[in-house]
């Protein structure tokens, strides 16, 4: 009797930017950009589609939870002068933006992944499921 393996975590491989089959191989050529496979295992990684959710996520939950309200909070407390802001509102600002691009794109393509995740389909009504092609996006 053969086990499987055991599915890795997404929070455990994505964020440290690794392999979401095997854990071992990189995710990434670059920065941000995704290599076409693994070096470890031959995982094609062309399933990733991660969108602008990365982007989302940063603009949701780290620019304007952390970056809009330490600047507004710097400027009702303090009220310093405009160069202040430049010196320390701004590194801030481009800190918690692209610090954390990396991790989340890693996350949500391991999570794509661990999930199985697939993109969506229409089908016509006037065909019979078991022959329908996905048709094209009307919108
Ligand atoms: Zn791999």
């Amino acid at each position: 009797m053969t086990t499987r393996p055991q599915p890795l975590s997404p929070m455990k491989t994505g964020v440290r930017g690794l392999c979401p089959r095997c854990g071992q191989g990189r995710l990434f050529d670059g920065f941000m950009k995704l290599k076409p496979k693994c070096e470890a295992c031959g995982l094609d990684n062309a399933f990733a589609d991660p969108a602008n959710g990365t982007a989302f996520f940063v603009n949701c939950f780290t620019f304007i939870l952390v970056a809009v309200v330490v600047s507004a909070w710097i400027e009702i407390a303090m009220s310093p002068s405009l160069w202040v802001h430049l010196f320390v509102s701004l590194p801030i600002v481009l800190m918690v933006c692209v610090l954390p691009l990396r991790p989340l794109k890693g996350w949500l393509v391991n999570s794509q992944f661990f999930y199985k995740t697939r993109r969506g389909k229409i089908v016509s009504d006037d065909v019979a499921p078991e022959t329908a092609t996905p048709v094209a996006d009307k919108g």
